[in-house]
Order: C-alpha cells, then sequence, then structure tokens
C-alpha cells in the first residue's frame, strides 16, 4: 500500500470560495443578504436606507483597504526620467526613482525661471486705483502694483487681520 502524504488532501478540505454572485434587487427593495460588505454598504447607499453596523465596519475597512499604498500594479517605468514619469510614480503610489527625481527638480526649475524670466510689467493706473480691487487688477495684469494700490492692499490685509483676531 502506497503511503499517501495527508498534506496533498489539503486541498479538498479548505474548499475554494464560492464567488459571490449579486442578486438582481428591484428597485426600492432593500435586500439585507450583502450586508457587511462594501456591496451591502453600496446597497443601503442605493435604497435610502440606513447604515446597520456591519456595513459601517466593512466600509471602514473598504477605505482602509482603498487607501492604503497599492503594489505597484500596472506600473511601468518607460516614462522615467521625464516629469509624466514621476507623475507615473504618484499616481501608482510607487515611490520615484532617481531618475524621476531628476527630472521633477528640473521641471521645477524651469518653471520658477519662466516666471522670474517674466518681468511684472510698470503698473497701468486705473479706475479702481488706492483700493483693494485696484491691487487685484494689478495682479491679474501681471503688473506691479502702483503705490496707492499697495497702500490699500496693506491696510486691506491689516484690517482683515484685525478682524480675524477679533472673530
Ligand atoms: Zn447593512
Ligand atoms: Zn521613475
Ligand atoms: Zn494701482
Amino acid at each position: 500500500m502506497a503511503y499517501v502524504y495527508k498534506g496533498t488532501k489539503r486541498d479538498e478540505d479548505t474548499p475554494a470560495q464560492a464567488p459571490r454572485i449579486p442578486r438582481p434587487v428591484k428597485p426600492g427593495e432593500f435586500d439585507p443578504s450583502a450586508c457587511g460588505t462594501y456591496a451591502g454598504y453600496r446597497r443601503h447607499q442605493k435604497h435610502g436606507v440606513p447604515t446597520c453596523r456591519d456595513c459601517k465596519t466593512a466600509m471602514a475597512a473598504y477605505s482602509r483597504d482603498r487607501y492604503k499604498p497599492r503594489p505597484p500594479k500596472g506600473f511601468t517605468p518607460e516614462a522615467c526620467g521625464t516629469y509624466p514619469g514621476y507623475s507615473r510614480h504618484e499616481y501608482h503610489n510607487v515611490p520615484p526613482c532617481d531618475p524621476c527625481k531628476a527630472a521633477k527638480l528640473e521641471y521645477q526649475k524651469q518653471w520658477r525661471e519662466a516666471i522670474r524670466s517674466k518681468p511684472p510689467s510698470p503698473p497701468t493706473i486705473r479706475k479702481q486705483c488706492a483700493t483693494y480691487a485696484g491691487y487685484m487688477r494689478h495682479q491679474r495684469a501681471a503688473e506691479k502694483p502702483c503705490d496707492k494700490c499697495r497702500d490699500a492692499y496693506t491696510q486691506y490685509m491689516s484690517k482683515y487681520r484685525t478682524r480675524r483676531r477679533a472673530a
């Protein structure tokens, strides 16, 4: 008689979980059979039924799962070393590699330089000048604020700060 190692029978002892087949639900009819799962939670929402405790727990577990760092599934390093490549790391929750980190720094540097290379134009004096609105108008036009507007802005900010302190 051949010796049969018990371990080989293990698969039979633990049946695979039967796939959950979503049962069709008539609109307006709440079916609690899925309670304690995320699907159950959704069912509460769909039917406007207050969430039961089991479903609340399931939902909490679901969001915990969802927001924990995901394995780098779907991440391909083909864009690495570019700024879009860096974004891919963020999207897939993969720590950025060195070429991508460098690409991001380079991108930020260029961006800052682009801003710096565009000096604000001299202020255009408008009707709103010497008011906060006038100051904002200069800003929108990428102009340096005129002196009167700068004063108005400083006053506005200090008033704003006192108001906040009083609140
Ligand atoms: Zn429930
Ligand atoms: Zn990379
Ligand atoms: Zn002005």
